[in-house]
């Protein structure tokens, strides 16, 4: 490129920029003043621009490259604002499609697990060396979770070990355990005092094939709960509870 078409290019730049913010700042005198352009005209111009550009292909590189330096951090905000944008879109995306999909997330990430178990693996304990501070986090985390989901931990452990001794069903939840003990007023059924804590008793043993539902349970002190293993004991006071 010339000097001569350097000069010339710069100085529409200027005048380019000039009227973008005379038009900016003027918007019904704008309105006012334009003369309006016919299809035929406007596609005139277009084309003459587009031959123009053919022509002229270093120059219009040159022009971008100079716009681009003279506006990139207006241009660079603006990516980044369009990319947070997208993010935050995607984000909540992902967070219904996980809501509406649960068993299908699930399978892809233990089938991703499966394949990538021992790349996966390593980047943690990378991460862990790099941050020493992340096991405490996490534990931090499950003990949270665990005070705020004790009920249904719980739940999950007595109906697994009920399973493993052998259990004929089990179908007794979190929510059932919370009604049956509202409903006995915290009280064991053999010695009919009240407690704070109290253990799931199992009328019909599981290792006897009783079932771990409500049907089968009782609430009893642990105190109750290790002497019916030695001798047979009868509850005082039963209430059925919804199955
Ligand atoms: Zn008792």
């Amino acid at each position: 490129m010339t000097e001569e078409e350097n000069r010339i290019d710069a100085a529409r730049l200027r005048r380019n920029a000039y009227h973008r913010e005379w038009n900016r700042r003027n918007a019904d005198k704008r309105k006012l003043y334009r003369r309006p352009r016919s299809k035929e005209a406007k596609a005139k111009n277009a084309a003459y621009t587009r031959e123009w550009s053919k022509r002229n292909i270093e120059r219009v590189a040159a022009r971008k490259k100079l716009y681009y330096i003279k506006n990139k951090e207006r241009h660079l905000a603006k990516c980044k604002e369009r990319r947070n944008l997208k993010r935050v879109e995607l984000l909540a995306y992902h967070r219904e499609y996980r809501k509406r999909n649960p068993e299908k997330v699930n399978e892809y990430f233990r089938n991703y697990y499966a394949k990538n178990k021992e790349r996966m693996l390593a980047r943690s304990k990378e991460r862990r060396r790099l941050d020493p501070a992340i096991a405490l986090r996490r534990l931090e985390s499950s003990r949270r979770y665990y005070a705020a989901n004790s009920d249904k931990h719980q739940a999950l452990i007595s109906k697994r070990r009920a399973m493993v001794r052998g259990a004929s069903d089990g179908t007794f939840t979190a929510k059932q355990w919370k009604e049956m003990k509202a409903a006995y007023d915290n009280r064991c059924v053999y010695c009919l005092n009240v407690f704070e804590r109290l253990t799931q008793d199992h009328v019909i043993p599981v290792s006897k094939g009783g079932a771990h539902a409500a049907s089968n349970i009782v609430p009893a002190c642990k105190s109750c709960n290790c002497k019916k293993n030695v001798a047979p004991w009868t509850p005082q006071l039963r209430i059925e509870i919804a199955a």
